[in-house]
């Protein structure tokens, strides 16, 4: 097998949102997201530097259908900065919702990036909230590093992925999503538009066999 990419020391893996709530059992499960964590584990192994992030909401989020009297989960409101889906309540700060995965086994990661802690501003992507303005820091935190490339997996593909890749090519990383280590909620069409999002921001996605061994951690 021929490796497409060798990873070194610029690059980084962002481990997007592996937690209770988006995994079957949770309160907004992504289908069959507990599939990915085994190969996430796997793919860290390659990785010297791991970026974990987690959804981190105060109760009576902005984004919780349950904030908006009358409305129901999956249905679209506007708010101030544009269109917003209504989830149900998931992720909330302290509970056992918002915990990684107990068999996500990733001790070497450097980072923990939480986000969507602002009550009023959601936040799929970890680099801005959905204002699209307001920074979370961490390309700050990556530009510092020295870190040129991110590879992207998690959940869920069509959100939170999605999101972070498109924000990393904006904030001038290269961005290549493992797309066997996601898996998506589909709402509205939204795997059909991230596929052609990625196609015309030149994401690639590529399946975690072509992520090679060059750095690894003992
Ligand atoms: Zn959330």
């Amino acid at each position: 097998m021929t490796d497409t990419f060798t990873i070194g020391d610029r690059d980084v893996l962002l481990v997007v949102d592996i937690q209770n709530d988006f995994c079957p059992g949770g309160s907004l499960s992504v289908p069959r997201g507990d599939e990915v964590v085994p190969l996430i584990n796997d793919l860290a192994g390659r990785f010297s530097h791991v970026v974990l992030t987690q959804d981190w909401h105060p109760r009576g989020h902005l984004s919780f259908a349950s904030s908006h009297p009358g409305k129901t989960p999956y249905q679209t409101i506007e708010v101030s900065y544009g269109s917003q889906v209504l989830w149900p309540d998931h992720c909330v700060q302290g509970t056992a919702g918002a915990a990684f995965r107990k068999d996500l086994k990733i001790p070497h990661a450097e980072l923990v990036l939480r986000k969507g802690y602002s009550r009023k501003i959601d936040s799929y992507s970890a680099f801005y909230e959905n204002d699209r303005r307001t920074h979370t820091g961490l390309a700050g935190y990556l530009h510092e590093r020295g870190f040129a490339r991110t590879f992207l997996a998690g959940l869920a593909f069509d959100f939170c992925v999605r999101y972070s890749a498109e924000d990393a090519r904006r904030e001038d990383f290269e961005a290549i999503v493992i797309e066997d280590a996601c898996r998506g909620i589909d709402v509205d069409g939204s795997m059909a538009a991230t596929r052609e999002l990625f196609t015309s921001l030149r994401i690639r996605c590529i399946p975690a066999s072509e992520v090679g061994d060059g750095l690894v951690n003992p």
